[in-house]
């Protein structure tokens, strides 16, 4: 509502493409447009997240409709909860007439440049996990001997990873990709600088599954790296969000 309108900082977001859905103004929208699971919604509220951003107002409808984005906004705007969100809840969904599909592999993959953002990553994504079953992965050297083991693989539901480290496991054989449905490149501009790229594009072509989604989230996309990440991206819907009047 307008009365709390101060409280918050006010962004402007553009945004272009074809059959953009139309932006969540409460989180509790998501109940009623997209099912969304009340538990998730209780878990954002668990930890003060009272009002959605403007990237998560704008983004969170796009993926739940299972479109592809490029998303830039400033640091600090909650991008993680953007994609972190519609992830969960569409794996928390069953996704064919098969039942939930849960056990069958890794189903969503985010790739950040570092390990401190991944783990930052990781922890957001156990706060959302609250009470539900999800298997949340943090990956390193250590989880990918784990993983060797085919039982344990097909359990997990969600990776968070630098590209170097899970394309180790791809080539050794160790990691299928190929049910996955959503890949997020996070801070992307970095991911698709010169030192990443290549790695990127080999944990991209392992996710065979026909219809993943795939989104890049970053601050900034410069002309060069925002070629490459359209390239990547089917029919995708770019948003950008700017701090209004500062
Ligand atoms: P970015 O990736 O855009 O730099 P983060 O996702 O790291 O931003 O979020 C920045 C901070 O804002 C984090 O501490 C996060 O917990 C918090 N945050 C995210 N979304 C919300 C929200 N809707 N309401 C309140 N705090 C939020
Ligand atoms: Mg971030």
């Amino acid at each position: 509502g307008a009365e709390d309108d101060t409280a918050r900082p006010k962004h402007r977001v553009k945004s272009k493409g074809s059959d953009i859905p139309l932006p969540v103004e409460a989180f509790d929208t998501l109940l009623d447009r997209y099912k969304m699971a009340p538990r998730l919604l209780s878990n954002l509220r668990d930890n003060g997240y009272t009002h959605p951003t403007g990237v998560q107002a704008h983004g969170i409808p796009i993926l739940l409709q299972r479109r592809d984005l490029a998303a830039i906004s400033p640091t600090g705007t909650g991008k993680t909860l953007s994609y972190l969100l519609p992830i969960m809840s569409s794996l928390g969904a069953p996704i064919s007439s098969q039942g939930d599909e849960s056990g069958s592999g890794v189903r969503a993959v985010v790739l950040a440049p570092t390990r401190e953002l991944a783990h930052q990553i990781h922890n957001e994504c156990l706060k959302l996990a609250v009470g539900r079953k999800w298997r949340v992965v943090l990956f390193s050297k250590a989880t990918a001997s784990t993983l060797r083991d085919k039982g344990v693989r097909d359990k997990v539901d969600i990776i968070i990873s630098t590209p170097l480290r899970l394309v180790a496991s791809i080539q050794e054989g160790n990691l299928d990709l190929n049910n996955v449905r959503h890949l997020i490149l996070d801070e992307a501009d970095r991911l698709l600088d010169t030192e990443f790229v290549a790695q990127v594009q080999e944990v991209v072509a392992a996710c065979t599954y026909p219809d993943v989604q795939k989104a890049v989230f970053s601050a900034t996309l410069p002309a060069g790296v925002e070629k490459l990440a359209m390239g990547m991206l089917r029919n995708p819907i770019r948003i950008v969000v700017g701090l209004k009047d500062t």
